[in-house]
This record gives C-alpha cells, sequence and structure tokens, in this order.
C-alpha cells in the first residue's frame, strides 16, 4: 500500500470503505445517509452509504465531466452501514498514519463560511491550533 497523503481531495468516506468494508477498486459513494437525529445519543447514529463504481463520465451538458451513474458497473455496487463511533475511530487512526488533521486536511486552515464576493473564509483550525498535525503525532517528539 502506498503511503497515505492528507489533501483537501481526499475522501474519507471512499477510504473507510475500501479499506474497512472491502469496496472494490475505484469504488465512489453517491449517496450518504444518517440513521438517527440530534436527540439520540451519537453512539446510536449511524450513517448509511451507497456507492459503486463508475468509470463513464457526462461527455457534454450541464452534467459534463459529472459521474454517469445510469452507466455504472452493476456488480460494483455496494451499501454500507458505519457508525458513528466506528468513523471517529477510523479518523483517529488515519490522523495516527499520515501525522495530520484530518479538520482542516493538514493545511491549518478551517473553512468556516461562505460569501458570494470573497468565497470560502478560512479561519485557523480550531483542532490543530493551525498546526496542521495530528494531536496524536503532534505530542511525540522523536
Ligand atoms: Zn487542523
Amino acid at each position: 500500500m502506498s503511503a497515505l497523503v492528507v489533501t483537501r481531495d481526499l475522501d474519507l468516506w471512499n477510504l473507510f470503505c475500501r479499506r474497512k468494508r472491502g469496496a472494490p477498486d475505484g469504488w465512489q459513494w453517491r449517496k450518504i445517509e444518517t440513521v438517527g437525529d440530534h436527540r439520540s445519543p451519537r453512539e446510536h447514529c449511524a450513517s448509511v452509504i451507497e456507492g459503486g463504481v463508475c468509470s463513464v463520465l457526462y461527455a457534454s451538458g450541464k452534467r459534463k465531466g459529472q459521474r454517469n451513474w445510469t452507466k455504472r458497473d452493476p456488480l460494483g455496487d455496494r451499501t454500507f452501514v458505519i457508525s458513528f463511533a466506528e468513523f471517529d475511530a477510523f479518523i483517529a487512526e488515519v490522523e495516527l498514519e499520515t501525522g495530520s488533521c484530518l479538520t482542516c486536511f493538514g493545511t491549518g486552515q478551517e473553512g468556516r463560511s461562505w460569501n458570494i464576493k470573497t468565497g470560502v473564509g478560512y479561519e485557523t483550525c480550531g483542532k490543530c491550533q493551525g498546526t496542521g498535525l495530528s494531536a496524536q503525532k503532534s505530542t511525540v517528539t522523536p
């Protein structure tokens, strides 16, 4: 397995499903639903993730460049149920593996707001205090 590099493009749901649930190569989620609501204790909540393998993109029209899910590989369809606790543990595991903070994807800046004129407003990441490093690794001095 090649070393995992944390960037803003890293999709933790796809990574989780491939690593922990054996989703096939090229698998991508397309729908995520949450089971439970704000009244439920967090440990009782879970996400239901549906996805598949689709490499066909729309060549034209207003959806140009997006995946054409009607042309996906039918053998790649999977639905996974992932508890919040399990996903939290996975995030901690990836932070430990990469040494990067996943709240800000190692950038030290967290997108907090969006404005039509200025775009995304960034602020110092509250989890890593702007270091971009995971708490687990940044406390360990080599
Ligand atoms: Zn951070």
